[in-house]
């Protein structure tokens, strides 16, 4: 779901420093939300910070009116605050000990660990069989045994693994019947236990109406709670969103996380922004640096070598 559309592009570049009007702020009069009274030393709601007022009394008397409002946009303050933390990162590969890249490791079913496609080359390399580089355990032949061993890592309460599970009925693979009732029960499950992926997952499933009602709100909602969890696929997918509502501080803010974390195309997209007049140029280095550091922390010799022998096992894709 990386690919989901491009949005708008905010075109209306302002005369000011060169940045489009409509992402930055406009400074707006201010007046008193009680008795209308203009004033520049006029005092914010202390909670919100939506509305100001003239003086103590006017505040006291407007609270019933703003009370609601105010707890509403405290609340979204509070969930923003989340939302725009710094997730955490992927673990260590538990073999090598270096840093998993975003994509294309390898879930080891027999033992539940995720291993970096360096460390799966490297054991192909060297043994005969085909053994699990972490536990040693023969890679299962057939349906029946792939099915059995990942049946066991979700009884066992592994929330990747049954998050896979849901995969394999999604899309009806190793004999299993395509079911998207099952495969969504499962990711709601993993998603409970935690799993970010479940959750972009489920978000796919709203955006694309697979399996259940096309529901874009739902979408954004599973999206935020798995770029909460370090899914920074997700965390692209709703700066997309919000550029298409034309909300580009948000996006902006959401591209940055997501290329400090590795994920070129948030990068592509803050150096679109920026070209087009609606990053700053600081965003853009900000963010070139952030995704240099990522790709420092995930490059090994070992993973490099693997990577030249099979495309399949590129791991990085460079700066841009
Ligand atoms: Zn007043
Ligand atoms: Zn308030
Ligand atoms: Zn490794
Ligand atoms: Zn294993």
């Amino acid at each position: 779901m990386d690919d989901i559309t491009q949005g708008i592009s905010c075109n209306s570049i302002s005369d000011r420093d060169g940045i489009c009007g409509s992402c930055s702020d406009t400074t707006t009069m201010e007046i008193c939300a009680n008795c209308g009274k203009e004033g520049d030393s006029l005092k914010s709601c202390a909670a919100c910070k939506l509305v100001k007022y003239c003086s103590r009394d006017c505040q006291a008397s407007h609270r019933p009116q703003h009370k609601k409002e105010c707890r509403r946009r405290v609340a979204e303050l509070h969930y923003d605050e989340s939302l725009f933390k710094q997730p955490p990162t992927l673990d260590d590969c538990p073999i090598c000990f270096v840093q998993l890249p975003i994509s294309r490791n390898t879930y080891k079913s027999c033992c539940g660990k995720v291993i970096c496609k360096g460390c799966i080359h490297a054991v192909y390399n060297r043994d005969e069989e085909a053994l699990c580089p972490f536990c040693r355990a023969p890679t299962p032949e057939s349906n029946e045994e792939i099915f059995q061993q990942l049946m066991k890592r979700a009884d066992a309460g592994d929330a990747q693994g049954i998050n896979n599970l849901g995969f394999y009925y999604a899309d009806g693979i190793y004999g299993l019947p395509q079911d998207f009732d099952k495969a969504l029960e499962l990711w709601e499950r993993a998603a409970k236990l935690g799993s970010a992926t479940s959750h972009y997952n489920i978000g796919n499933a709203y955006y694309s109406g697979r399996g259940v009602e096309q529901d874009e709100k739902k979408a954004k909602q599973n999206w935020e709670l798995a770029a909460m969890k370090g899914d920074v696929n997700a965390r692209h997918n709703v700066a997309v969103v919000e550029e298409n509502s034309g909300n580009m501080k948000r996006a902006i803010k959401h591209y940055m996380i997501a290329s400090g974390y590795g994920q070129n195309k948030a990068l592509k997209n803050i150096q679109r922004l920026y070209s087009q007049g609606c990053a700053t140029k600081d965003d853009y280095t900000k963010a070139l640096r952030a995704y240099q550091k990522y790709l420092n922390e995930v490059k090994s010799s070992q993973r490099d070598e693997a990577a030249a022998f099979d495309d399949e096992y590129k791991y990085l894709e460079g700066l841009i």
